[in-house]
């Protein structure tokens, strides 16, 4: 499946719950009401209906994200589904960690295969500011996931000047010893709370440049759908990544799509453009229909984002797409 800019498709996102159990100061307003009703949430058996016909379209890795993942109670239950749909090759999953220690085995278990898990700071203080999570609960369920054999564990750091960025080598050294991959994010003027976090956005560049001056860093590949670039640290084992939506956008290369949790194909984080599958799906259309509908939504998949234009910012908060 090509979009109109001949971009293959073949990598859906999809958020399985738009609730959370933090409230990251970058993603989800602590006043939010706009959560999807359960009765409006893709059941599992319809989660699997949706994704055989993305498979047939090409789709081949699925990653689970939300809000976060671990809170939906059916999350097992759709990751075992996603795992019998024929075509799918690999199942990834984002996470908060917050819940994972008592998760990790049985995921890996049904079958997801790569963990990315959001940490943007090691100091318990700043992390309760910035997430209203609790750091030790983290540091434990990414023990947990390393324990039960997940390997490569990509960390993700939203990097923000004056909230965090003095943590940036820390960070690090933590990787490092605990033979993690390290990346890091610029913010993105996504949601209320985006747009308001962007004023603490570093170019990552800054970030790489003072990097260099404490190790040498060559590029490095690295195994998934993603759109990092990443470099070995010198006579290390530690790989780390830059994701730069904003001042190196990777727009040219974009081979996604989104699934909301209630059944809304997403073209673009940053537009707003979207159809309901799940209307289409509860009304009880034909697989060949639900697959005329995403090609030709696939078709009207924007060129790039627009994060450099504020009349254009998307006010759905990031918690609502996964990402
Ligand atoms: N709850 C899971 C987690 O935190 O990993 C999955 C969903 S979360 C929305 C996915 C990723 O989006 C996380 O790595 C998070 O840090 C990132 N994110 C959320 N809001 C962001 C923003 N405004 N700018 C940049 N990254 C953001
Ligand atoms: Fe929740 Fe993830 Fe958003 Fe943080 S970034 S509020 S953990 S969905």
């Amino acid at each position: 499946m090509r979009d109109s800019f001949g971009r293959e498709i073949s990598y859906l996102r999809l958020s399985v719950t738009d609730r959370c159990d933090f409230r990251c100061f970058y993603c989800l307003p602590r006043d939010y009401r706009g959560f999807a009703t359960p009765e409006h949430w893709l059941s599992p058996s319809e989660i699997k209906c949706l994704i055989s016909v993305f498979a047939g379209l090409g789709i081949r890795h699925v990653r689970l994200t939300g809000g976060e993942p671990l809170v939906r109670k059916e999350l097992l239950e759709i990751t075992q589904r996603i795992g019998e749909v024929a075509g799918i090759e690999e199942i990834s999953l984002s996470t908060n960690a917050s819940r994972l220690r008592q998760q990790a085995s049985e995921l890996r278990k049904m079958g997801v295969s790569r963990l990315n898990i959001s940490l943007d700071s090691l100091d318990p203080s700043t992390f309760e500011k910035i997430t209203g999570g609790n750091l030790s609960k983290v540091l434990n369920g990414i023990q947990a996931a390393v324990d039960v054999g997940f390997h490569p564990l990509k960390l993700n750091m939203v990097v923000m000047r004056g909230i965090n960025d003095h943590e940036v080598e820390k960070m690090v050294d933590f990787c490092m010893d605990q033979g993690l991959t390290l990346r890091f994010i610029e913010t993105m003027p996504v949601g209320r709370n985006g747009i308001e976090a962007n004023r603490h956005f570093i170019p990552l560049r800054e970030i790489e440049t003072r990097l260099r001056q404490r190790y040498s860093l060559q590029p490095a590949a690295m195994r998934g759908s993603g759109p990092a670039r990443y470099f070995q640290v010198g006579g290390t084992g530690l790989v780390i990544g830059f994701i730069t939506p904003q001042s190196q956008h990777f727009c040219d290369t974009c081979n996604r799509v989104r699934l909301s949790v209630e059944g809304d194909l997403h073209l673009c984080l940053g537009k707003e453009n979207r159809i309901s599958l799940r209307d289409m799906l509860r009304e009880g259309a034909s697989g060949d229909a639900i697959a005329e509908a995403i090609i030709a939504g696939v078709r009207l998949k924007p060129e790039r984002h627009s994060f450099d234009q504020p009349e254009t910012h998307v006010l759905r908060p990031m918690s609502a797409l996964g990402g």
